[in-house]
């Protein structure tokens, strides 16, 4: 099962806006109108975005997910897309902060792949 696939059927007022894009309500604020950016990237990756700044880690706690759920398949492959800088950039925050690797990812996610 692909992370869209996950992900989608837990949203309110989807629409399709193309290939790979959606709208919906976002579930981490009370939206009234559709604020709630959803793409998929080729390799699987979802990537979300709130108008009102919801973070996307806050979107998928409303709807009982966590972060690695925007992406498929093992760390491994869910790390590969953020290059080496990335890669360098959890190692480095794993040793300061003794974080775990999900909050790695998020960290990436936020610096990295955002606009
Ligand atoms: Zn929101």
């Amino acid at each position: 099962m692909g992370a869209v696939d996950k992900i989608l059927p837990q949203l309110r007022g989807l629409k399709s806006r193309g290939a790979g894009r959606w709208m919906a309500h976002c579930p981490a604020h009370d939206d009234k109108t559709p604020s709630l950016s959803i793409a998929e990237g080729a390799d699987g990756r979802i990537l979300l975005r709130c108008f009102a700044d919801c973070s996307a880690a806050e979107i998928m706690d409303s709807i009982g997910l966590s972060m690695s759920d925007l992406y498929e398949g093992p760390i491994a492959h869910q790390l590969r897309p953020i290059g080496k800088a990335g890669r360098r950039l959890i190692k480095e925050t794993l040793k300061k902060s003794g974080l775990k690797l999900d909050n790695a990812i998020f960290r990436c996610y936020d610096t990295c792949i955002t606009p």
